[in-house]
């Protein structure tokens, strides 16, 4: 599952706080999914004031080589990797990243849940 892979990333980061720029409280950063047919996002709410931070949105494919990615990150981040290898690997994270964004752009958030104090977008 996405959501159990984007948690176990960001374990792998002791003491993690999110800073909310709106009520500036830190908290905890626990990534909820929300999924809308083969569009899944990703996203973290400030549990203080419920402001809703967008971390990635992904269709079934970018999730594909995100896995993919992820095995060979996996595989070899303990290793000592040559050069062509690390560009390699940085090259498919920088699609996947780049890729996310466009997600991002074309897929604007709407909550499925706790709609009732509206998100107005324009
Ligand atoms: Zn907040």
């Amino acid at each position: 599952m996405m959501n159990e892979m984007m948690n176990e990333v960001l374990n792998e980061m002791p003491d993690v706080r999110i800073h909310c720029e709106i009520c500036g409280d830190d908290f905890e950063p626990i990534i909820k999914m929300q999924a809308d047919g083969e569009i899944e996002t990703g996203y973290l709410k400030c549990p203080h004031c419920g402001t809703i931070y967008i971390i990635c949105v992904t269709d079934a494919e970018l999730r594909k080589k995100m896995m993919e990615y992820r095995k060979l990150y996996l595989r070899n981040c303990k290793k000592r990797l040559p050069e062509r290898k690390l560009r390699q690997m940085q090259k498919m994270l920088d699609a996947n990243v780049k890729r996310c964004n466009e997600l991002i752009e074309q897929h604007p958030f709407v909550r499925a849940e706790d709609t009732e104090d509206g998100m107005q977008s324009d």
